[in-house]
């Protein structure tokens, strides 16, 4: 194991394990994020989806972890400080997940049913019960090869007529995690394109058999369980922060309007796609009497933060199958 990862590791597993550690998570909260529970590890561990994925084994170990060192509770028992104030004297911990993807009902519920975990699921309101697909997964597993070389190809052709290429990392790298690697960057990199340049590349890559997301009556049946709650996650993923003051109004009615119409107790917390917020993201959000907001900044929750900017601490499949280092990102946001 590299020292570095060695050190994360046992300071995490200390900060959990001593006073110092306990005490300093004491009524105070972590909100986890995650996004997709898949069928396999394997497929999870590759860089290009390590910090987006999660594998069974993988969530399955974390849930088993969490309900060792902490209360796992809903949101809104966080948020409103109920469990804070009250209750053990053990962190308490809520799970959060972005963008609705159809594999938290089929992967990932039966097992927060079978550890009775609750958690928060976070949509992206013009997906569900749609074939719409997000940008990067279609982009990502196109040029992975996940639907063949032929399409691959194609891509990456219209992708260099475009003036943007794959960088020749990709291509020259032989090992598989190396050419995942690259990819991810890649990835990165186009998250600045418009979004109808994004729109107009998912098209070009290949449809898979299943919607990627979940449709309504499964965010019912989720619901209907009272383990799983939902809330906006945007309409289409725009960032925000780059929409103008009439498009910023209408992702943020129509994801309202939709949660209102699809579910039957939508939480009164909005979830920032990637996390993008700003001043008049934060008015417009509080006159639509939303009184919470999570971020993506690295921190834990001691019930005195701005409630529209909350702080999260990301799960990857690095770090669900080795708790101690989801640990020690959580000491380290604790710190921030
Ligand atoms: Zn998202």
């Amino acid at each position: 194991m590299p020292i570095k990862q060695m050190f994360k590791r046992t300071s995490g597993w200390l900060y959990l394990n001593s006073p110092v550690g306990r005490r300093h998570l004491r009524g105070a909260g972590v909100i986890l994020m995650l996004h997709r529970v898949l069928a396999d590890d394997r497929a999870a561990e590759l860089p290009h989806r390590n910090e987006l994925c999660v594998g069974p084994q993988a969530f399955e170990q974390l849930l088993r972890w969490l309900k060792q060192h902490f209360d796992c509770v809903p949101l809104m028992d966080l948020l409103q400080g109920n469990s804070l104030r009250h209750g053990s004297a053990r962190p308490k911990v809520a799970l959060t997940f972005d963008d609705g993807w159809r594999d938290n009902a089929v992967n990932a519920f039966p097992l927060l049913q079978q550890y009775q975990v609750p958690a928060s699921i976070f949509l992206s309101t013009d997906f569900i019960g749609s074939r719409q697909r997000f940008w990067w997964e279609s982009l990502g597993e196109t040029l992975w090869g996940s639907y063949g070389e032929e399409a691959r190809a194609r891509l990456l052709e219209h992708l260099k007529k475009i003036g943007r290429p794959l960088p020749s990392a990709y291509h020259i790298a032989d090992r598989e995690k190396s050419r995942s690697l690259a990819l991810a960057h890649y990835l990165q990199s186009l998250k600045s394109l418009p979004a109808h340049v994004l729109g107009s590349l998912t098209d070009r890559c290949p449809e898979e058999s299943l919607p990627q997301a979940l449709d309504w009556q499964q965010v019912q049946a989720l619901e209907a369980s009272g383990l799983i709650g939902f809330g906006p996650h945007g309409a289409s993923h725009a960032i925000l922060t780059g929409l103008d003051d009439y498009r910023l109004e209408q992702e943020l009615s129509r994801s309202h309007e939709a949660l209102a119409a699809g579910c039957r107790t939508p939480l009164p917390v909005y979830c920032y796609p990637n996390g993008d917020h700003d001043l008049r993201v934060r008015q417009r959000l509080a006159s639509h009497r939303y009184p919470y907001a999570l971020g993506t900044l690295a921190g834990i929750y001691r019930g005195n933060d701005d409630p529209l900017a909350l702080p999260r601490i990301g799960v990857s499949q690095r770090n669900a199958s080795r708790p101690s280092l989801l640990a020690w990102r959580i000491s380290r946001g604790g710190r921030a």
